[in-house]
């Protein structure tokens, strides 16, 4: 099954709204031309709404950082799915591991994320990882694998299908340590294995997995050159259009 390939930036809390729409523009003129992969930029909450405008004539995709599960109400400091949709954002990034180690989010709560995006047609990024104690000890492919079938507990096969999923091994985000492809492979692959026992094969094959962690120019092939690996969820290197770029042209460098 050929799975179309997913890079997407997380810019965190980064970039004043002039800012991101600078950089936006920056990456729209430099990736605009690579047709055969899906591009995501989620800015911060405040700016996806611009951004979403300033890129509407593009293929590139907005996704957020975060949402609630409700679609209104008394949550204050919270942006609800609906709202989201409605600023031109398609994708949203929920269950990060700075969101779990920082603001406790949950398992049963990124489960619940995931089921209100669907309902307003959003595509969740639903990340799953292991901390470095959990890799030591050996536990990494059941962790990942629970947190992955929490994550999706609520979805319908065909929501599943559509549904993103980034591992993130946390001791390789922002650190400069990546997983070796073999490593992220392994993962991958039960995370697949996970997906094809709740769902059947025909719907996990259609589940794009992402790789996160340290990704930049220099790494990227290789990992996309793993079976299981459909893209790259990316911090660091998102933030400069033209480490960016490179890392969404990764296919053609494969190619030449
Ligand atoms: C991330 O923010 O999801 C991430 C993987 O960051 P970095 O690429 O900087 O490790």
């Amino acid at each position: 099954m050929s799975r179309r390939p997913i890079i997407a930036g997380n810019w965190k809390m980064n970039l004043t709204v002039s800012e991101a729409l600078e950089l936006g523009a920056e990456i729209r003129n430099r990736c605009g031309r690579f047709r055969d992969v899906d591009v995501v930029l989620a800015p911060t909450g405040l700016a996806v709404y611009p951004l979403a405008r300033r890129l509407e004539d593009s293929s590139i995709h907005v996704a957020a950082q975060n949402c609630h599960w409700a679609d209104k109400g008394a949550y204050t400091g919270e942006l609800a799915p609906p709202h989201l949709a409605a600023a031109g954002c398609t994708y949203v990034v929920v269950g990060h591991s700075e969101r779990r180690q920082f603001f406790g989010e949950t398992d049963d709560g990124v489960a619940k994320k995931a089921r209100a995006l669907h309902d307003h047609g959003l595509r969740p990024i639903l990340c799953v990882g292991e901390t470095l104690d959990i890799r030591d000890a050996g536990g990494h492919l059941g962790h990942v694998t629970r947190q992955t079938a929490a994550a999706v507990e609520l979805l319908s096969s065909d929501e599943l299908a559509d549904t993103v999923i980034a591992y993130e091994p946390v001791w390789a985000i922002g650190t400069g340590r990546t997983a070796t492809p073999e490593q992220a492979q392994e993962v991958h692959r039960a995370i697949r294995q996970e997906l094809t026992r709740i769902a059947g094969a025909e719907i996990a094959d259609r589940v794009r997995i992402q790789y996160g962690g340290s990704v930049k120019p220099a790494n990227v092939r290789a990992l996309m050159a793993q079976p299981d690996i459909d893209g790259a969820l990316v911090g660091g290197a998102s933030l400069k259009a033209d480490s960016f770029a490179q890392i969404v042209a990764f296919r053609e460098e494969l190619d030449s």
